[in-house]
């Protein structure tokens, strides 16, 4: 089904709106880690507290947002009032997300440094790695609040049956494009992968409005398809749900479901960075 035009622009102009926080949390945090020259102990202490608020201020604006651009779609769906839903911020931020403390999480930058180092890697190709890693868990931190605002809010609106993922086209991979072709419980978290961006879209028991799709996002994942499964799988949208017997969903101890491939070996953390 054609999805109408106001849906389009309520969905795009979340997207965009996270798309800003993320890239405005990111650039912060490649602040505080190029203000930091020795990369010793005092560095690191340095780092987790200026990183840690940041990356906390960065979940709760897109909790915020999530929670609002919920509100909207329903309000738009229903024609009822724009009435957002009282968020719980400890509950979709912070310690809550991961169920680890961020000054422990944003330790690990470091982590990634030293041991590169004790295996004898350069140290400008060490302070990258840690850089990386950083980045790697910032991204992370902010789609969890992300998926953890959309559960919670969709989890208390009886009219939502489940929702869809949407491709944002910016940091789609092709397990995610695969994944966006499903139909997904409302109870369910978003499965994440490393760097998702991926949105949620709501449907509605009576009222479906239809998948939103971005063309150019859709040619970029089809790309992203293409060199996961191979070149036969560009040549249209439905194909992309043939693989999906491919993906697997896999429970992680602290990132909770994580979209991987079935036939690959799950490795924890690793397969996020
Ligand atoms: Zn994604």
């Amino acid at each position: 089904m054609a999805v109408d035009a106001q849906t389009a622009r309520i969905v795009g102009a979340y997207l965009d709106a996270d798309a800003r926080a993320r890239t405005q949390t990111l650039a912060r945090v490649e602040h505080a880690w190029a203000a930091l020259d020795s990369w010793r102990d005092a560095d690191a202490t340095r780092f987790v507290r200026a990183v840690a608020p940041i990356v906390q201020a960065g979940e709760r604006h897109i909790a915020n947002l999530t929670s609002a651009y919920l509100a909207q779609y329903a309000a738009h769906l229903h024609g009822g009032p724009f009435r957002p839903a009282r968020l719980d911020l400890d509950a979709v931020t912070g310690t809550a997300l991961r169920g680890v403390d961020p000054a422990e999480v944003y330790m690990r930058p470091f982590h990634t440094l030293w041991t590169a180092l004790s295996e004898g890697k350069r140290l400008t190709d060490a302070v990258a790695a840690g850089r990386a890693r950083a980045q790697s868990l910032a991204v992370t931190d902010l789609q969890l609040a992300k998926t953890h605002t959309s559960r919670g809010v969709l989890g208390r609106d009886d009219r939502v049956v489940g929702y869809r993922r949407v491709l944002t086209g910016r940091e789609d991979c092709g397990i995610c494009a695969v994944a966006a072709t499903q139909r997904y419980r409302k109870a369910d978290l978003a499965a994440i992968h490393g760097g998702c961006d991926c949105g949620v879209q709501p449907i509605y028991g009576g009222r479906d409005p239809g998948q939103v799709i971005d063309p150019d996002g859709l040619d970029r994942a089809h790309d992203a398809i293409a060199e996961r499964f191979g070149a036969d799988a560009v040549d249209a949208t439905a194909r992309a749900a043939a693989y999906w017997p491919q993906i697997a969903i896999r429970e992680h101890g602290e990132l909770g479901p994580v979209l991987t491939l079935a036939a690959h070996d799950f490795t924890g953390p690793a397969d996020l960075s």
